[in-house]
């Protein structure tokens, strides 16, 4: 049986019982919206900050973003407070000031602001970004009103995903009980991970993350994925065939 047949016939993983009501919660970087059109913009903010705080110069700034970002899982919170003594709360900020991005320049496929508003149940934005960054881009793009509350970062205490403390937060601002069944869809595979760990039914978004799926997945990935779609409209279209597509590059590796 197809991971698809297996949820269809069993949405919220428990055969027999009664189903509960449903709850979407989506990460917004690269699942809601493809975002990569403001990761230029998200680099140079962050050079920006280390300028502000040592006496790099431009060029050597943003090498140093960018060596950060790979040795932090792409982020650099944690790595510009160890290393330079930069507050996480001046660098969630600072990288996600909107006032130097192209906010219109983001994707998604058309009629997907109907899609949401149609759900059957509360719509969530959950991100590791800043909520001012999430509600200024979703105001921009005409979805702030199509979603029932935006949590960043810095609505939780400044737990970011994967950590169970995000995770709990996040329950507990929205409270979201075990009631409900919560639909969660991301690009990151690690914090699906953790989702799953907390029961929640887990959707990877890999369209707008190049394939990194098939680089570093192995069998016991499917255990805690219960579906894997290009984009967020798939997963709510049977009729929409999986449309895959590895980056040369990938292929083989
Ligand atoms: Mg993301």
């Amino acid at each position: 049986m197809s991971l698809k047949e297996n949820f269809d016939k069993d949405p919220d993983g428990k055969d027999g019982q009664t189903l509960r009501k449903r709850a979407y919660v989506f990460d917004l970087d690269c699942t809601f919206f493809d975002t990569r059109p403001l990761y230029p913009a998200m680099r140079e903010n962050a050079a920006r900050l280390l300028m502000k705080h040592t006496t790099m110069n431009a060029a050597d700034a943003l090498d140093t973003v960018d060596r950060v970002l790979a040795e932090n899982n792409g982020y650099v919170r944690e790595g510009f407070a160890r290393e330079f003594g930069i507050h996480p709360h001046e660098t969630v900020d600072t990288v996600y000031d909107p006032a130097y991005m192209e906010l219109t320049s983001v994707k998604f496929p058309p009629g997907f602001r109907d899609l949401i508003k149609s759900l059957d149940g509360p719509v969530y934005i959950y991100t590791n970004a800043s909520t001012p960054y999430a509600d200024k881009l979703l105001a921009t793009n005409g979805f702030l009103s199509v979603v029932e509350d935006v949590y960043g970062v810095d609505r939780l205490n400044y737990h970011r995903k994967p950590s169970d403390g995000s995770f709990r937060a996040f329950e507990e601002a929205t409270g979201l009980d075990d009631t409900y069944e919560i639909v969660f869809f991301e690009d990151s595979l690690e914090n699906l991970y953790h989702a799953k760990q907390r029961g929640w039914t887990t959707v990877l978004v890999n369209g707008y993350s190049q394939g990194n799926m098939h680089a570093n997945a192995d069998m016991a990935t499917w255990d805690y994925v219960d579906r894997m779609v290009c984009d967020i409209a798939e997963f709510f279209d049977p009729d929409i065939k999986p449309k895959w597509t590895i980056p040369h590059d990938y292929i083989y590796r």
